[in-house]
């Protein structure tokens, strides 16, 4: 089973993809999770794709690609968070399925107004070391910059600063929203309003799951 969570940053697909992950055993693509543990990490790719979050630009296509090749056909199923954003992208993993004899069971898109993503964001912290997400004003840790999972260092990530925040929504609409047209133009895309608290969002989610007929 492979699922698509779509929206902009903000939408909240890290955290319910995280919660959906948990509750039925599906691997958790992130691509900016596996893009930040690669920059924690010091790596090839992590030097080079820091400067592109920073700003909040786009690591390019060739990179993304060729990183998340080995989780698609993983047999847990697979919830793609972040993946695809570009509709080079959309179309390398529908190759790379088609190849496999796979497909995509569903796609979902998180729709939230731009005035409240951009105060999540701006409100957002989340652990160096296993990414959990914190609002500082609504869900901060129990101790101050202190992971309540982990005992990590909780940080506001830099694209998630004014500056940042204002390009990665820029090049959201340039460069994903297009992504959505892709799909809508070829397959059915299930949109849910992602406003509301997180019990609220994942209710749709999980309905919006089971009214489709799903494959392994
Ligand atoms: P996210 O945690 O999904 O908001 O991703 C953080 C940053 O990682 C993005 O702003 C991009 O710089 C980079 N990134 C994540 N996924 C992709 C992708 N599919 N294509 C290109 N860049 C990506």
């Amino acid at each position: 089973m492979r699922i698509v969570l779509m929206g902009p940053p903000g939408a909240g697909k890290g955290t319910q993809a995280r919660r959906l992950s948990e509750s039925t055993g599906m691997k958790h693509l992130s691509t900016g999770d596996i893009l930040r543990a690669e920059v924690a990490a010091g790596s090839e790719l992590g030097l080079l794709a820091k400067g592109f979050m920073d700003r909040g630009d786009y690591v390019p296509d060739s990179h993304i690609i060729a990183m998340i090749q080995k989780y698609i056909d993983d047999p847990a199923g697979v919830l793609l968070d972040g993946f695809p954003r570009t509709v080079f992208q959309a179309e390398s993993l529908d190759n790379s399925l088609n190849d496999a004899g796979l497909g995509i069971d569903k796609i979902i898109h998180f729709s939230v107004d731009t005035d409240e993503l951009i105060n999540r964001l701006s409100s957002r912290a989340i652990c160096s070391k296993c990414q959990t997400p914190y609002n500082l004003i609504s869900d901060a840790p129990l101790k101050e910059d202190v992971c309540d999972k982990c005992g990590g260092k909780v940080s506001v990530r830099d694209d998630d600063k004014p500056k940042a925040i204002k390009n990665r929504m820029n090049v959201y609409e340039e460069q994903t929203a297009p992504v959505l047209d892709y799909y809508r133009s070829r397959r059915e895309v299930t949109e849910i309003v992602a406003t509301g608290s997180p019990d609220s969002v994942f209710e749709s989610l999980t309905q919006a799951i089971r009214s489709g007929e799903l494959s392994n």
